[in-house]
């Protein structure tokens, strides 16, 4: 498959989940072999940042991506969106500290990817032949396996009555991100929102941003029966992008998290170094 970037530019603006700041992103072009490019402006300064794993500062609740003093946060739902739609290549002009969380969901980068357009760029996007991997933790599994293509399943496993055990899947070959992946929603359980407030996270957090866990109910109708296993599906494929290449693989995910996930891409990451050095 090819190299993709956006045909042209397209500007999106909101608030961060975490911060609660306002930020404004253009998401430009790239040539092919720029990857995920990050250019930040903040008052902390001005640095490119590459959306690749040596990058990444702290996956506690976001994928923060740091260089030098410079930080911005809260990449995951962006980047899940380049690896849902193919996009390889893309400049990312942030003026801000963090990437504006819109409804919660992927739905904000879907619909600037769609006004800018998608165009095929000619070189062959990158790829890696991977061996299994297995990283367990747990109650976490996390599994990955040689595939012709991409395919994932995510087991989100609670004890919360009303939310219990929720199974999602995709296959990139056949089934299609932007209607079935990218609506599905953050959330979060109201004992652990409460919890993030006084760590002065999900400040930029409401009701329209996320979807809120109480103990009798959801605080809005869920878009899909799943939907809070299509959003860690969605946040994995996120994760996956800070590789760098198509990951051909069929993932097993349960319990997993931002931190699991990135742990899996520093060891393929380690071996992709390897192989290059060979
Ligand atoms: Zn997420």
């Amino acid at each position: 498959m090819n190299c993709k970037t956006l045909s042209g530019s397209v500007k999106v603006e909101g608030i961060g989940l975490h911060t609660g700041e306002k930020s404004v992103v253009w998401l430009h072009p790239a040539d092919a072999g720029t990857g995920i490019l990050f250019r930040v402006s903040n008052a902390q300064g001005r640095a490119e940042i590459p959306a690749l794993v040596p990058f990444v500062a702290e996956t506690r609740r976001r994928v923060v991506l740091r260089k030098g003093g410079i930080a911005v946060q809260t990449v995951e739902h962006l980047l899940a969106t380049c690896f849902g739609m193919g996009v390889t290549d893309l400049i990312v002009e942030v003026q801000g500290i963090e990437i504006p969380i819109g409804d919660g969901s992927a739905q904000i980068w879907i619909d600037a990817f769609r006004d800018a357009g998608i165009n095929d760029l000619e070189k062959l996007a990158p790829n890696f032949a991977l061996q299994k991997i297995t990283i367990e933790h747990s109650k976490v599994t996390l599994n990955v396996e040689p595939y012709d293509a991409f395919c994932a399943q995510y087991v989100f496993v609670s004890e919360h009555p009303l939310v219990g055990v929720q199974e999602a899947n995709f296959d990139l070959k056949t089934d299609d991100f932007a209607s079935e992946i990218a609506p599905a929603r953050t959330f979060g359980f109201w004992e652990e929102v409460q919890l993030l407030w006084e760590q002065g996270l999900a400040k930029g957090g409401s009701l329209e941003s996320a979807i809120v866990i109480f103990p009798d109910r959801y605080s809005v109708p869920l878009r899909f029966p799943n939907e809070l296993a299509r959003h860690k599906l969605l946040d994995l494929m996120g994760d996956l992008m800070l590789l760098g290449f198509k990951l051909q693989a069929k993932v097993y995910a349960r319990s997993s998290g931002h931190t699991h996930h990135f742990q899996l891409c520093q060891i393929l990451w380690q071996r992709v170094e390897q192989e290059a050095r060979a």
